[in-house]
């Protein structure tokens, strides 16, 4: 029994281990949008598992500051306590993706299943901002090829990510600043979290994302970089991804 324990320990420390270090992002790119290829001096922000009462008013206020526009995956059922984030979102320049409605891992879900929690979690984004981006981020960072496939053809562009710095292991900002400046290329679709958690979908700290960013901003600015959100560019975008698809 002792021994069962023990493997079954070391089993969960390797995987948060693995998690904390290596980025899965890498395995679910393919035919999505995770590089803004044709802007070499680019950078697109996205936060992911809010909007969080506390966090994502922090966050929102340091974006207003200094002019940025970033593009924020929501959690429907989270979207549905707090529609005036959502609205100030939009009022504030910034995109608005689907997240899913319960953050379930959606490889393990039925087509069925997958419609709803993506229809059901735009309705509560299209009622709260006026307007859709058709814009999709899969919870867990996980998802089937043929689920890629099947928000194709409901009209979704799924955007993943080129960079990770892992703010939701709750690393110090300092750590996260050094990781993103050591590791930045123009074009980079950065993955930060307003909300979330490793306990519950709203226990995490999110103050070190919110410092980092800050400092980003200023320093990524300083060395020649810009911020895009992905409205604007969403047509030229496709383009893009097209082309990486071809190479
Ligand atoms: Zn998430």
């Amino acid at each position: 029994m002792v021994v069962m324990g023990l493997g079954l320990l070391s089993l969960l420390c390797l995987y948060i281990l693995l998690a904390m270090f290596f980025d899965q992002g890498k395995l679910i790119r393919k035919n999505t949008l995770y590089r803004l290829s044709s802007k070499p001096s680019a950078i697109m922000l996205t936060f992911d598992d809010g909007p969080h009462p506390i966090w994502t008013p922090q966050l929102l206020e340091v974006l207003k500051r200094h002019d940025v526009p970033a593009v924020f995956f929501v959690v429907g059922s989270l979207a549905e306590k707090r529609p005036d984030l959502i609205r100030n979102m939009i009022e504030e320049g910034h995109t608005v993706g689907n997240h899913s409605y319960s953050h379930r891992p959606i490889w393990k879900l039925s087509k069925q299943q997958v419609c709803w929690e993506i229809e059901t979690t735009e309705r509560i984004i299209s009622k709260a901002a006026g307007c859709s981006s058709m814009l999709f981020r899969p919870p867990k960072g996980f998802i089937r090829p043929s689920q890629k496939r099947l928000l194709e053809q409901m009209g979704y562009q799924t955007v993943t990510w080129s960079l990770s710095p892992k703010d939701w292991v709750g690393f110090s900002a300092r750590y996260l600043v050094s990781t993103v400046l050591r590791r930045v290329r123009g074009g980079d679709i950065i993955l930060f979290h307003d909300g979330g958690g490793v306990c519950s979908l709203t226990c995490g700290k999110r103050a070190n994302t919110i410092t980092a960013v800050e400092r980003l901003i200023v320093e990524l600015k300083r060395q020649g970089y810009h911020f895009e959100s992905l409205k604007q560019n969403y047509a030229r975008v496709k383009d893009d991804v097209g082309r990486e698809q071809q190479v």
